[in-house]
């Protein structure tokens, strides 16, 4: 049998006849750049997570860059972040020459240590920007404490997060910004690049809306320095069809999650939901002891597995050149050498998902 990380094809085979009608329309109205569908989805997805606004942008990357501009990150502004994400998180504070303060990571969620951003906070400190990390929510109460105490701004990189919620409300509500990111792999993905932005700020609203377009609010007048990031028409008539099935897919992971931690073997360390948090499962991660032996045997086996991340950002070459600044954060440095994803999409089979078990058991079985 042949377990694949993920399959697309399989999605686009079930729905194949909505989306080429979807895409059909687009074509014969030929409204490609910021169509209606576009604004449709801002509506849709800034009601799904409960916020006012939704700005449509090109990428998940651009919604952060839009956001920590919009919020007046600048020059030297110190952005307190964790080092256990995917790059452009942080890229993005670098690009704005703004600088990224690492904090550890929880050992049994995998995001920011809430308990030691206190004493990472100067006078230059301006925002708390946390991830929720393969679609566990980061503790968004606490985090929302400190920022008032110090009068910080807060981002929230949502990226792999589109429906987590701590009790009851949404990843994305809580920060001045929450980002999304729809590439394809994410849990709502489109058929390419896109990303979206979410706030309650009328004034972060208007801004990115200008940001996107060149900085711009009437055409050809340009107030400051933007951008060229629109999410295409055709990707956001994609992406309306599927936030209609975000409940189904988001459940169906959970329902696989469910079933690895059932019957996955105790020598592994499982991935785990904190009390009060709904945990989508963008990735099912677990710490392993010979993680390379055990990848090995999977991989012969026909099941593909990745290591998410095999580098934390601190450690990262073209980040130590900016930030000139040696960090030890052994949490997040111990789980980059032991994690694991193992697959998990809605369309995983649960006698594949049972494979995945089988396999991942007698490999212990035999040590
Ligand atoms: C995917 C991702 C991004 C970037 O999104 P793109 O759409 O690929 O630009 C940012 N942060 C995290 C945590 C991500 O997983």
């Amino acid at each position: 049998m042949r377990v694949k990380m993920l399959d697309l094809t399989r999605e686009y085979k079930r729905y194949r006849r909505e989306y080429i009608d979807a895409i059909n329309n687009i074509f014969d109205n030929g409204n490609f750049i910021l169509g209606e569908d576009v604004s449709l989805l801002e509506k849709n997805v800034a009601e799904y997570i409960g916020v006012k606004y939704g700005v449509g942008v090109a990428n998940g990357t651009d919604a952060l860059l839009l956001s920590l501009r919009a919020a007046g990150i600048k020059e030297d502004d110190e952005v307190i972040t964790t080092p256990f994400t995917f790059f452009a998180t942080v890229e993005t504070i670098l690009q704005l020459k703004a600088v990224p303060v690492f904090v550890d990571i929880n050992c049994d969620d995998f995001t920011i240590d809430v308990s030691q951003i206190e004493k990472k906070i100067t006078k230059k400190t301006k925002a708390i920007l946390p991830v929720h990390i393969f679609g566990h929510p980061a503790d968004m109460w606490e985090i929302e404490k400190i920022a008032k105490k110090y009068g910080l701004i807060v981002i929230e990189d949502c990226a792999q997060a589109i429906g987590s919620q701590v009790d009851e409300k949404k990843c994305g509500s809580f920060g001045i910004a929450g980002t999304f990111s729809f590439f394809p792999t994410k849990n709502i993905g489109c058929a390419g690049d896109g990303g979206l932005v979410v706030t309650d700020s009328e004034d972060v609203y208007k801004k990115i809306k200008s940001l996107r377009v060149h900085g711009s609010t009437e055409k050809y007048i340009h107030e400051e320095i933007g951008y060229n990031s629109r999410l295409d028409t055709l990707q956001a008539s994609l992406l309306l069809l599927k936030m209609k099935r975000i409940e189904e897919i988001n459940s169906r992971r959970r329902e696989i999650a469910k079933t690895y931690n059932l019957k996955l073997t105790e020598k592994i360390k499982k991935p785990f939901e904190k009390k009060g948090c709904y945990h989508i499962y963008h990735q099912y991660s677990i710490l392993v002891e010979k993680r390379e032996n055990l990848k090995g045997y999977l991989k012969e086996n026909g099941i593909d597995t990745t290591v998410y991340y095999p580098l934390p950002l601190h450690k990262q070459k073209a980040v130590l050149s900016l930030i000139k600044k040696e960090y030890s954060l052994p949490v997040a440095e111990d789980i980059s050498n032991r994690i694991l994803s193992l697959p998990i999409y809605p369309e995983l089979e649960d006698h594949e998902v049972e494979y995945v078990i089988e396999k991942i058991n007698r490999f212990y079985d035999r040590l």
